[in-house]
Formats: structure tokens, C-alpha cells, sequence
């Protein structure tokens, strides 16, 4: 079955499963609250003879009752003569055991919130090791903010009825508990009540279906407020350099506010069970008492002390019940987050770059592309039937109009994305029969977009790598021109450079990515634009530093600038996705194709 057309309660457990959460380990908070039931039960049912002590000022009859007289038989004859004596053992019992079951209760509220919160840590671990496993594709195609929402609130209301496991135990054991008492003191009368329970259950039940339906729509809402926070707070500048506060915050307060009244009609449907429950168990109950005085007269039933016992008790156990139905409630409520975990488990559109079987043992003659073609999508086609190769130890540059695919060409080479097979080689094998970290480690990247954490620079530059020394930090630093403005900092390398580096610099940045795969050491090295955002006197500094670099490696640069390019061994001129030229810089620009025009229009 799929896990679509599963019941909730089938969704939690198949989610349980999958952050290996053995419903044995459940055990334990179900001992307590069979346990927590029995005596509250013992408890109700030690009411009788104290009240029935009372009304005949005599508690001799308790040596012969059933259930508490053979207890008794074990006290001394002493006592057991004592009127007074035998009150205070009832008493006192009667108080002990109600600590007892609030003792136990508390335990059992313990237990369950260990476990829940063990659950809850797994899944949100399991969660974000899907995301992490995820290709890029699937982040290409989804929104941030509600796969944060998914993580932060979503896996918490998903696993809510686990939260509200104890309840449901602790109702189901006292029901069972109650409804012995009640066949205890009268089966006719409970004979007659259980029919009230029926109609309760079906009341209850419609109620259960809207909120279960409302779950769904604040599901909805809760991810669309989430992806607006992110995507705001993330486009600041463009806010800011727009003016679009006023809409901005309009729109957010629309989709707040939309889920508030949502959120509200819930919390109404779900305060609704509780009281209307309380009622019709009262009405019911009065109907159900006079109707079987009417029939078999009071003393057929049970005594005084017991009929009051059984109102007790019939009270208590609508109580529970409507614990039971509550618990149904949080199911429903739960039904919409536990959708959208559920299908974070799915392998379906999550774009996955598998791993090879082979190690990567480093690069010995060239990578090919054979008949490389490529779509993002289905409906256009990005890349198609390219050929080429990029031999070892060689710079091999990649140009092209923009959108010509260069990027997408490195895209592929950092296995981003998932190429079609046989379509990439590295020494004659296909790249995808190479598990990814024993490729990767051998490839160092600067890319156009200058990825930076809200951390130090130094953790910036060493970010992914182990056990590197300040020396070999601050020797890329040097490397990529950066010492000069390290040494103004008040911090040094451990100066903290704001969310994705706001605190740098466009050239700082991207001489911190520079530096950054510098010290990776990586074999094959690609530079995506990589010195864009630099001045021309810095350029000039960063494009010896990247010669320094790529001297004896093989590097795969891809640049707009084609002055940057002058000393490539190979130049590979891209147009619409196809390849329209391949050689050297002499031989491209005796040529007069495309790379002569590109070169002709940067000429001024
Ligand atoms: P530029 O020089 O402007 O960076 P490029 O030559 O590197 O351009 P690519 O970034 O490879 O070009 O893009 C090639 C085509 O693929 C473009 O038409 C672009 O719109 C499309 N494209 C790029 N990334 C994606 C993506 N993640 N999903 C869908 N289409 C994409």
C-alpha cells in the first residue's frame, strides 16, 4: 500500500520505522500506565465500603465483602474487631493509593515525553540527512522556507499524538478499569449505558473529519508563511532598493492572518469535543439512571453508597473517553505536517547523484565529454551532443555567450547534477561508476556565486578540511592577495564576516573562495568567473596568484573576460548549448567564428 492512502495513525507508524523507532521501546510508559489505571480503579472502588461505612456507622461488613475481605483476613483479629481501626486502614489505604497513582502518573508522563522527544530528535535528524541527500535539482525546484518550516515545525506537529501517547494509554486502561467497576456494582445499569458511549463516538467522529480537513489548509498556510519570511529576509537589499515594505508586509500579514483564523477554527472544533461530550454523558446518564430505577426499582440495582459510586464513575469515564477522542483530534491535526514529512521519505523528485562502486584514485590522462546533451527539464534542452576533452595538467578554458551552457558544462563536472550515462569520462570511465567523495576530494571549485557561511574567515577558508595549520592558512591567504586586508582587520582571520559574508566586499568574497580552494590542493581545479568582482589592478594580482595555482594542474576556467583566458592550452567556444569551436587561442582566432567575435566585441 502506498503511504499516501495510509491512516494517520498508519502514516506514524510508518515514519516510526523510518527513524528506526522500535514500537517496543513504548513498553515501558504502557507498563506504567496499566499501572497508573489499576489504581485509580482500586481507588474509585475503596469508596464504596468508606461511603457505605459511613451511611451505617459500622465498618464490621468489610471482613465479609468481596474483593477488599480477603485482604483483610490478613490483618489481626485485634483490628479487625476495631471499628475505628478499620475506618483508618480504609482511609489510609484509600489515601496512599492515590498518591500512588499520581506517583505513577507522573512517571508515565515522563517516560512518554523521553520518548517523545528521542523521536522527534530522530526524525529531525533523519529529515535533514534526506535533505543533505537530496541533488541539487530538487533545491533548484523547491522553496527554502518550507523545508526550514519542515524541519523546525512540521516534524514537531507530526509527532504530536506520539506527545499525547500517554493520555490515550492512561484513558484506554482506566475505561477498561472503569467499565469492570461498573459491571461490578451493576451489569444492568452498564448494560444500558453503553449505548450512550456508541453515540458519542459518532458524534464526535464528524467533528474529527473538519479538523482533519482544516490540518491540511493550515499545513499549507504555515509553509507559505515560512517561504515568505525566508525569501524576504533573504531579498532585503532588493526590498530595500525597491521600496516594497508596505507590499511586502501586506502580503505577510494576508498569509499570518489567514492562518490565524485557521488555527482558530481548529482549537474551536477541538473545544468543542470536550464539553458537548461533558453534557450529553450528563443527560444520558440521568436518563439512563431513571429509566432503570423506573424499570427494576432501586434495590435490584445496587446499594445507595454504590449508585453514587457508579455515577462517580460513569463521569470519570466519559472523562476518558473524551481523552480518546481528543487524542483523535490531535491525529487530525497532525494529519496535514505528517503529509508533507511523509514525503521528504519519498524518493521520487529528489534528484539523488548516486554514488559509484569504484574509488577515485586521481585523474591520469583526460575528461572526456562523448555526445554530452542535458536538460534541467523536459521541456528544453540545455546541453546537446557536446564533445570534447580537457587533458591532465593542462588549462582548458570553456567560453561562450552567456546561457551558452558553461556553467551547467561545471555543473556536471562537480556532479551537482546527475549527467546521462556514458556521457562524461574520466580516464575512460563513465564519472558516475566513481563514488562522490573519492571524486570530489580531487576537485577544487570557485564558482560565480560566492557561497559563505555566518562564521570567522578562518573557518570560512578552511571550511570542509581537517587539521590545518594557521601556516598553511595563511599561506593561501598570501596567495590570494587577501593579507593586505587581513591585517586591517581588528580580528584577523578571526574576524566574523556576517550572514553569507555581508561584511566583505564582492572581491573579498570571491578572494576568500580563491583562497578557500587553494587550500583544498585539489588536482583539477575550476574556476567558474572567477575573478568577476575584482578591479583590474587586483585582477591582475589574482590572475597570477590563479596562474600560480593552476601551474601543473588541471584547470577548467570558465571566463568572461577573455583576457583572463590568453593562456589556456585549450579554448572550447560554446553557442546555444552546442560546441561551435575548439583550440588554441591563435587557431580559435584565425578561425573568425564565434570566439573571434567574442573577442572582437571586448576589444575597444
Ligand atoms: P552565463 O555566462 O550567463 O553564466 P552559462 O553559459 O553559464 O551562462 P548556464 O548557466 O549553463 O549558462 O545556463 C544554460 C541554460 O540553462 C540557460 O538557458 C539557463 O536558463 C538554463 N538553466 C541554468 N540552470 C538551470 C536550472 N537549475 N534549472 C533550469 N534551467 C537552468
Amino acid at each position: 500500500m502506498k503511504e499516501a492512502e495510509l491512516s494517520t495513525v498508519g502514516k506514524l507508524c510508518y515514519v516510526l520505522r523510518r527513524i528506526n523507532i522500535h514500537p517496543m521501546y513504548l513498553l515501558g510508559p504502557i507498563a506504567l500506565s496499566i499501572l497508573t489505571a489499576a489504581f485509580d480503579g482500586i481507588g474509585l472502588g475503596l469508596l464504596i465500603p468508606i461511603l457505605t461505612g459511613f451511611r451505617e456507622k459500622n465498618f464490621q461488613f468489610i471482613i465479609d465483602a468481596p474483593y477488599i475481605g480477603p485482604v483483610m483476613q490478613f490483618l489481626p483479629d485485634s483490628i479487625l474487631a476495631d471499628d475505628r481501626a478499620l475506618f483508618g486502614i480504609l482511609l489510609s489505604g484509600f489515601v496512599a493509593i492515590i498518591i500512588m497513582k499520581n506517583c505513577l502518573r507522573y512517571c508515565t508522563v515522563v517516560s512518554v515525553a523521553f520518548f517523545n522527544q528521542r523521536c522527534l530528535h530522530h526524525l529531525r535528524k533523519t529529515l535533514f540527512s534526506r535533505f543533505m541527500s537530496f541533488g541539487k535539482l530538487f533545491f533548484d525546484t523547491t522553496n527554502i522556507g518550507h523545508h526550514a518550516t519542515l524541519l523546525t515545525e512540521f516534524a514537531g506537529q507530526a509527532l504530536r499524538p506520539v506527545q499525547a501517547v500517554d493520555r490515550l494509554m492512561n484513558a484506554m486502561f482506566s475505561l477498561v478499569v472503569y467499565l469492570s467497576i461498573m459491571v461490578a456494582i451493576s451489569w444492568r445499569l452498564t448494560l444500558f449505558s453503553l449505548p450512550l458511549f456508541v453515540l458519542l463516538y459518532f458524534m464526535i467522529r464528524s467533528m474529527i473529519l473538519s479538523i482533519k480537513k482544516v490540518s491540511r489548509a493550515i499545513t499549507e498556510q504555515g509553509s507559505a508563511l515560512g517561504k515568505k519570511s525566508v525569501e524576504i529576509l533573504s531579498t532585503m537589499t532588493l526590498v530595500k532598493s525597491y521600496r516594497t515594505e508596505k507590499m511586502e508586509q501586506q502580503l505577510y500579514t494576508e498569509i499570518s492572518d489567514k492562518k490565524s483564523k485557521l488555527d482558530l477554527k481548529t482549537r474551536m472544533l477541538q473545544g468543542m469535543i470536550l464539553p458537548m461530550q461533558e453534557i450529553m454523558t450528563l443527560l444520558a446518564a440521568m436518563v439512563i439512571f431513571a429509566g432503570t430505577l423506573y424499570f427494576f426499582g432501586r434495590e435490584q440495582i445496587a446499594s445507595g453508597p454504590a449508585i453514587v459510586v457508579y455515577f462517580y464513575v460513569i463521569i470519570n469515564a466519559s472523562h476518558k473517553f473524551g481523552a480518546l477522542s481528543g487524542f483523535r483530534s490531535t491525529l487530525a491535526v497532525s494529519s496535514g505536517p505528517l503529509d508533507e514529512v511523509i514525503k521528504m521519505f519519498d524518493d521520487q523528485d529528489k534528484f539523488a547523484v548516486e554514488d559509484g562502486p569504484e574509488e577515485f584514485q586521481g585523474l591520469c590522462t583526460a575528461i572526456e565529454c562523448r555526445d554530452l546533451s542535458f536538460s534541467y527539464d523536459e521541456d528544453r534542452t540545455v546541453l546537446s551532443d557536446i564533445s570534447f576533452s580537457i587533458e591532465k595538467g593542462k588549462m582548458t578554458a570553456i567560453v561562450g555567450p552567456t546561457g551558452a551552457g558553461k556553467s551547467t558544462i561545471i555543473n556536471l563536472l562537480m556532479r551537482f547534477y546527475d549527467c546521462p550515462p556514458n556521457s562524461i569520462f574520466i580516464d575512460g570511465n563513465d564519472i558516475r561508476s566513481f563514488t562522490l567523495d573519492s571524486y570530489l576530494a580531487h576537485v577544487a571549485i570557485v564558482s560565480q556565486e560566492t557561497l559563505l557561511l555566518s562564521d570567522s574567515l578562518r573557518n570560512n577558508i578552511a571550511y570542509g578540511l581537517e587539521d590545518i595549520s594557521d601556516k598553511k592558512i595563511e599561506d593561501v591567504v598570501d596567495r590570494a592577495r587577501l593579507s593586505e586586508f587581513v591585517s586591517k582587520l581588528p580580528k584577523g582571520l578571526d574576524t566574523l564576516i556576517g550572514d553569507r559574508g555581508v561584511m566583505l566586499s564582492g572581491g573579498e568574497k570571491q578572494r576568500v573562495s580563491i583562497a578557500r580552494a587553494l587550500l583544498k590542493g585539489a588536482e583539477i581545479l575550476i574556476l567558474d568567473e572567477a575573478t568577476s568582482s575584482l578591479d583590474s589592478k587586483t585582477e591582475k594580482q589574482i590572475q597570477e596568484a590563479i596562474n600560480e595555482a593552476v601551474n601543473g594542474r588541471t584547470a577548467i576556467v570558465i571566463a568572461h573576460r577573455l583576457s583572463t583566458i590568453k593562456h589556456a592550452d585549450k579554448i572550447i567556444a560554446l553557442k546555444d548549448g552546442k560546441l561551435a569551436e575548439e583550440g588554441t587561442l591563435d587557431e580559435l582566432l584565425e578561425e573568425k567564428g564565434v570566439f573571434y567575435a567574442l573577442w572582437q566585441e571586448q576589444k575597444f
